[in-house]
């Protein structure tokens, strides 16, 4: 098994549910007393937060390239960024690195090909939804038409995000939000969405929505494993 290096901390709400993911598919994977070989570079999402929202992505990409060289030099295999809004550093991170770097977009898209889904509604942060990034992923390299949300919609749900979410506040009143939206992008014609933020799962699970969801954290992190267990 090969080393999963991990750039968590963006929320450790979130980083915390990619290790027991990463475990548990070792588990389902190799039965017994088997775990999952990784190792985390945790930063503090607190200079995180402020950076993003100051617009520094400069800064920002200093952050994640350092953190992903850490994670080198301690001996990883393949690289986990465990947040969908970061990848906007991953050009950067990609070029400083020898080891290969697994996409959270591309393990996405993978998976919605998979399903034979056209059409995806996105949601996460506003970084994500609205810059171009992550969409391009899915259309150029995928194929798939991506619907976002509208302005309101969008500001909603990266408020919750940030005010809730990442700080472990799980609110009803949220996931009534979150599931309105959703059913609105239905209506547009969203045959699937994806939870684009690593902590949405936390709040939206298959049984609030009527179209098939795409969980990024369990995708990515599941990914990692097969991809650990692959290239013994
Ligand atoms: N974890 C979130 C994401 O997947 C948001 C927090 C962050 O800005 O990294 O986009």
């Amino acid at each position: 098994m090969k080393t999963i290096g991990l750039i968590g901390g963006m929320s450790w709400e979130s980083s915390a549910v990619y290790y027991e993911y990463i475990n548990k598919k070792v588990r389902a994977l190799k039965g017994g007393f088997h775990s999952c070989k990784s190792i985390m570079v945790s930063v503090d999402f607190a200079e995180i937060e402020r950076l993003q929202h100051e617009n520094n992505w400069k800064m920002l990409t200093k952050l994640m390239v350092n953190a992903a060289k850490q994670l080198e030099i301690a001996g990883a295999d393949i690289l986990v960024l465990c947040t969908n809004t970061m990848h906007l550093c991953s050009d950067e991170i990609i070029k400083n690195i020898s080891i290969p770097f697994l996409h959270i977009a591309e393990a996405t898209g993978k998976e919605i090909v998979q399903k034979n889904i056209k059409k995806v509604a996105l949601i996460g942060t506003k970084f994500t939804m609205e810059k171009d990034f992550y969409k391009q992923i899915l259309t150029h390299q995928f194929g798939i038409e991506v619907l976002i949300p509208t302005t309101e919609e969008r500001q909603l749900i990266h408020d919750i995000i940030y005010n809730e979410l990442v700080v472990g506040k799980i609110e009803n009143k949220s996931k009534t939000i979150y599931k309105t939206i959703i059913s609105n992008l239905e209506k547009r014609g969203a045959k699937g969405v994806i939870l684009g933020c690593t902590e949405i799962p936390l709040l939206i699970s298959n049984t609030d929505v009527n179209i098939p969801i795409f969980n990024t954290t369990k995708i990515h992190a599941e990914k990692a494993v097969e991809w650990a267990l692959r290239n013994n």
